[in-house]
């Protein structure tokens, strides 16, 4: 399959680059925004079908990103998927489980970042019923 379009939000240089190289190695089509505006403007433009958002983020957070990205209907059904190293308290974990598909703890590992993109892409799918 592949093929399908990720965009990844990072804005640390070298977890998006592993990030970037992993799954353009599986042929996914991979676009790539450092900070929460960029993202939401992506987003917009290009509607991926996958968005693996960083939490910790300079700025407006990635759960915040996440919210208004879930807010706006041209993007409300895009999956995203957070990534984060640390633990969330009560108020974000509510906001990740509302707004989130899942999530991928970092460091990310190689082989769960390759193991999980397939399924999150396919729960996105059924929910778009498509
Ligand atoms: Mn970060």
């Amino acid at each position: 399959m592949a093929h399908e379009t990720i965009l990844i939000v990072e804005d640390d240089p070298k977890a998006l680059e592993l990030m970037t190289d992993l799954l353009t190695q599986e042929k996914y089509r991979i676009l790539t925004a450092q900070d929460g505006p960029q993202a939401l403007k992506l987003a917009k433009e290009a509607h991926p079908d996958l968005i693996l958002m960083d939490v910790q983020l300079p700025g407006l957070n990635g759960l915040a990103v996440a919210r208004q990205l879930k807010e706006d209907p041209a993007t409300a059904l895009i999956p995203i998927v957070a990534v984060t190293a640390m633990t969330l308290d009560r108020t974000e974990a509510e906001a990740m489980v509302r707004d989130c598909v899942g999530y991928i703890p970092k460091p990310v590992s190689p082989r769960s970042l390759i193991g999980l993109v397939p399924a999150f892409l396919q729960a996105g799918k059924r929910r778009q019923g498509g």
